[in-house]
């Protein structure tokens, strides 16, 4: 709480009490504390791969040059940082875009699964290079108003983290309902899981359940806390259920209209 407070005189100048106001600053903190976790995320975030950029040309300078094998390994090393540092800076670009202009979506009409048939093939060679069988089932002539960009953003995110977080020969299901009031996607696979303490944290800008594993499969810890943003802006809910090691849903409805 924080207090202020005021005396109160008559008007011989007693003083006759005081009053105190109580501010329940409780929520104020939070968004503070959030803001500051923040920027502290996101300056470590980009030293990371900065210092490892530096750290591997200064090395090549000082003679590793020399050598080819070192060379190339170290080059490949330079170049996988600058797209983590780039991935990171799209994201984080994409994030404040939308916070600022939440309600400019550029609303569509759109025939699901004629939207879908642009992403699905992207989809399907990043499944086929892991040996993941992607099964879709998607109702026909589903309709809804929405911005295809950003839809686009959302059905790529979800689908992306299903394939990573699933090894090999496994299972990833995308599913499009059209129900009377929503339209129902579904992405489930039979991947990782994700522990039950922490479901209600990832969609959390920069939350990880292992940041390690997601550092490797090029994720910036970004992408859910975009595609909720997305969802939410077109007044539509996400929930994920999943369970360790047998895998994760992650369910979303948007309004048709
Ligand atoms: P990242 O770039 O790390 O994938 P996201 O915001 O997309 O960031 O996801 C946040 C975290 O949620 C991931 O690091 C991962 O731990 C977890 N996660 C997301 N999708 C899945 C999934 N399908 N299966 C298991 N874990 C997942």
């Amino acid at each position: 709480f924080e207090i202020v407070g005021a005396p109160i005189f008559n008007e011989k100048h007693d003083l006759k009490g005081v009053v105190l106001v109580f501010h329940d600053i409780t929520e104020h903190k939070r968004i503070e504390q959030m803001r500051k976790d923040f920027v502290a995320n996101v300056s470590h975030e980009l030293k990371t791969p900065i210092t490892s950029i530096r750290g591997f040309a200064e090395t090549l300078l000082d003679g590793a040059m020399e050598n080819e094998d070192l060379r190339n390994e170290f080059l490949t090393i330079i170049l996988k940082e600058s797209e983590r540092l780039q991935a990171l800076v799209y994201d984080l670009l994409e994030l404040s875009k939308l916070e600022k202009d939440e309600m400019t979506l550029k609303y569509e009409h759109i025939s699901l699964p004629q939207f879908l048939q642009d992403i699905l093939p992207i989809v399907e060679q990043q499944a086929n290079n892991k040996s993941i069988q992607f099964i879709t089932s998607i109702d026909s002539d589903t309709e809804m108003e929405g911005d295809p960009d950003r839809l686009k953003q959302v059905f790529l995110n979800l689908l992306n983290n299903a394939i990573n977080y699933t090894p090999q020969n496994g299972e990833v299901h995308l599913i499009v309902k059209e129900e009377q009031e929503v339209v129902r996607v579904i992405v489930t696979d039979t991947g990782i899981g994700i522990p039950e303490d922490m479901q209600k944290r990832i969609f959390e800008r920069f939350f990880r359940v292992d940041r390690a594993r997601s550092r490797n499969t090029g994720g910036t810890g970004l992408g859910l806390a975009i595609v909720k943003h997305i969802v939410e802006a077109h007044h539509g809910t996400i929930k994920v259920i999943s369970k360790l090691n047998h895998g994760s849903t992650f369910e979303i409805t948007f309004p048709k209209k």
